[in-house]
């Protein structure tokens, strides 16, 4: 039988974080002054193979995963990320591969992703306003190689959504423009609050736009009606602009934490498991994988660990203190 958690929630999603390294400096994730030159990333033996990768994701899949998210640190820049792809894609039980991406490098590789078996890319882009884009992800980037990206995306008929970091005095005034955008290019998107992971990104309350607060700006200009969840764990609210085919959603997991929903298990770059996004530590399965541990084993550890798990970080948040890992390390 599958098992549930200790609040009885089921096991569906497995995050799998390819790589801790990235070629943007988000201030919200990866400030430039905390991943500087100098910043130890993990060492390549410490990284899994794509073999171990996808032993764990055919365990988890046995263990009721059905759904497979690509992401990291910036997923595209792990060499071969297609064959990943391809040999996840044979796992019985996964009936859908994501990948999450900053985009920059998805022109170049959609084609081979989508023939691997991707189903959908989710591509963060936070302004279309170039200095706000280049001044949130740190090194200058330019919003045309991301939308170049997500061009060549639909191209090769992978799903996209795109997600969307709102911080207070940073790009609110974004809100709107990304909203007018999806609507012409009928595309869905999602609106995230700014959250309090990792120890780095200097993160203060007053720095987020409660969810109350987009639909506030978003109702100056569109019609919203709101959408039922279509899947059990949905972490967005939804909602369709003016009667046509984008959708709007807003993931609030600071103003309206939905952690009784929370479906998801994460699996760092190094073979660590983490049961919650927040979480202080993970469990190290690299012993197992790499020792003489059989398939039975590493599922029976798994389930242990999910069965112990009673995570609801964003519910009690400001009443837990542990140190938090870094998101671009276990995987957004
Ligand atoms: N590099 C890829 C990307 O940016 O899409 C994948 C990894 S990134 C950690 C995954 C997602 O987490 C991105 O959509 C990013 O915007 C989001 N994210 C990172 N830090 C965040 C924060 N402090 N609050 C809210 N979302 C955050
Ligand atoms: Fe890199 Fe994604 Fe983090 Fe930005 S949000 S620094 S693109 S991992
Ligand atoms: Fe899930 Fe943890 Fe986020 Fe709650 S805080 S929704 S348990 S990842």
């Amino acid at each position: 039988m599958n098992p549930t958690d200790r609040l009885q929630r089921p096991l569906h999603d497995l995050r799998i974080s390819v790589t801790d390294r990235c070629n943007f400096r988000c201030r919200y994730c990866m400030p430039a002054e905390e991943f500087g030159a100098d910043h130890a990333f993990l060492p390549r033996e410490e990284i899994l193979t794509f073999e171990e990768i996808v032993r764990l994701t055919r365990v988890a899949s046995r263990l009721g995963v059905t759904k497979a998210r690509l992401t990291g640190g910036e997923p595209l820049l792990r060499r071969g990320l297609d064959d990943l792809i391809a040999m996840i894609a044979t796992v019985p039980g996964i009936e859908d591969i994501a990948l999450t991406t900053n985009g920059t490098l998805l022109a170049h590789h959609a084609e081979a992703l989508a023939l691997a078996g991707l189903s959908r890319v989710t591509v963060s882009l936070d302004a279309l306003n170039p200095d706000t884009f280049g001044r949130m992800n740190g090194v200058g980037a330019k919003v045309e190689r991301v939308l170049s990206g997500i061009t060549a995306a639909r191209t090769f008929d992978l799903g996209v959504k795109i997600n969307c970091v709102i911080q207070k005095g940073v790009n609110e005034q974004e809100i709107l423009p990304l909203a007018r955008w999806a609507a012409t290019e009928q595309l869905s998107l999602r609106f995230i609050e700014f959250m309090d992971v990792g120890e780095t990104n200097h993160w203060d309350a007053r720095q987020v736009v409660p969810a109350d607060e987009i639909l506030t700006h978003l109702r100056t200009e569109f019609r919203l009606e709101p959408l039922q969840p279509t899947q059990a764990g949905e972490t967005a609210r939804r909602w369709r602009l003016d009667n046509g085919p984008t959708e709007i959603g807003i993931i609030a997991s600071v103003s309206q934490p939905f952690c009784r929903a929370c479906n998801r298990l994460r699996l760092s770059a190094d073979g660590r498991i983490y049961t919650c996004l927040f979480a202080s530590q993970g469990h190290d399965l690299r012993p197992l994988l790499r020792g003489a541990a059989d398939d039975n084993l590493l599922e029976a550890t798994l389930r242990g660990l999910w069965s112990a798990r009673d995570d609801r970080y964003s519910e009690l948040r400001g009443q837990t203190h542990a140190p938090k890992a870094e998101m671009s390390y276990l995987g957004g």
